[in-house]
């Protein structure tokens, strides 16, 4: 049987051919799937995306905007890449080789939230790109992955309300600004209120956690999908995995909250399990996470999806 998670080889761009040296961490869904690989005694059998449509892609970003992204400065600037992270001298490819790979990630958030409504639970082995704005590409985000899907789901009529579990450290701003107005999409973001975006847009249901309140994340994360479930009636949910409030996340922006392993094992599967119970389809992915060890957290998440869709037994 194929298990409901969805990664192609494209997901793990070799940056330094592109002369970029920043800890990106796109490997993590190839870590993930190397470690269930010794789990199971056998390498997974797991869905391949395709890139995503021109056309599913206007349906969240100008066509204006979209142009763009065939030229290299658009990649530099949004992608933050500072003289000493980037190496154009040294790259055997053009930036603009990004584009089909992120494209490919874009087509994975499209084919979990799929698997998701058929099977239950499904997970994306990469993307997440929730600071992407319809007309420019921001905070590392080129194209807003989980806002393409949602949109192509509703436009064929395969789900009418959607809930979207942020919780990554930064604000979801660019969900919030897609789905601003839009009644049927509701945007819930727990995020750190310090660091980076300086200024937060607005969800409907934002939760600031401040950096000596970390002790109470948990019980935030709790209280939150409490309101939004009192709230609104979801027939899917997106949930946006960050592990970058991890302890061993390498960005100097993310020190503000400095989870545990532990704690964000708690918070994932106090998430999967939820929807799992209520029987509400839920498609992950991973968003935010930087350096060698964030990996972790998106593997025991991607376990418990797992387990939750019966395809693994528990192991402790
Ligand atoms: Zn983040």
């Amino acid at each position: 049987m194929k298990l409901p998670l969805v990664y192609s080889s494209k997901y793990n761009t070799d940056l330094a051919e592109l002369g970029i040296v920043k800890p990106f961490a796109l490997d993590r869904g190839q870590l993930v799937l190397s470690k269930l690989a010794s789990d199971m005694g056998e390498i997974p059998d797991i869905h391949s995306p395709e890139p995503i449509s021109d056309q599913i892609l206007r349906l969240v970003h100008t066509a204006e905007y979209l142009e763009t992204l065939n030229n290299s400065s658009t990649w530099i600037e949004l992608l933050e890449l500072k003289a000493d992270e980037y190496f154009p001298e040294k790259a055997q490819a053009p930036l603009t080789l990004l584009l089909d790979d992120i494209k490919t990630k874009c087509g994975g958030t499209l084919l979990a939230c799929e698997l998701a409504l058929k099977h239950g639970l499904a997970a994306n082995l990469g993307g997440g790109y929730h600071h992407a704005f319809p007309d420019c590409g921001r905070g590392f985000c080129a194209l807003h992955d989980i806002a393409c899907a949602i949109r192509s789901l509703k436009a064929r009529k395969l789900c009418r309300k959607v809930l979207v579990v942020d919780l990554d450290f930064h604000q979801g701003d660019g969900t919030a600004v897609v789905f601003q107005g839009d009644n049927s999409v509701y945007t819930l973001s727990v995020h750190s209120e310090e660091g980076w975006p300086e200024e937060k847009q607005q969800s409907t249901l934002d939760v600031p956690i401040k950096s000596d309140e970390t002790h109470l994340y948990l019980k935030k994360v709790e209280a939150a999908l409490a309101k939004a479930l009192s709230d609104f009636a979801p027939d899917l949910v997106l949930y946006v995995a960050g592990s970058d409030p991890y302890e061993k996340d390498v960005l100097p922006g993310t020190k503000f909250i400095q989870l545990t392993l532990d704690q964000m094992r708690r918070r994932d599967e106090l998430v999967i399990d939820r929807f799992a119970d209520l029987k509400i389809p839920l498609a992950m992915v991973f968003a935010g996470g930087y350096g060698p060890h964030v990996w972790e957290v998106h593997y025991f998440a991607t376990r418990r999806i797992l387990e939750r869709a019966g395809a693994l037994s528990p192991v402790r």
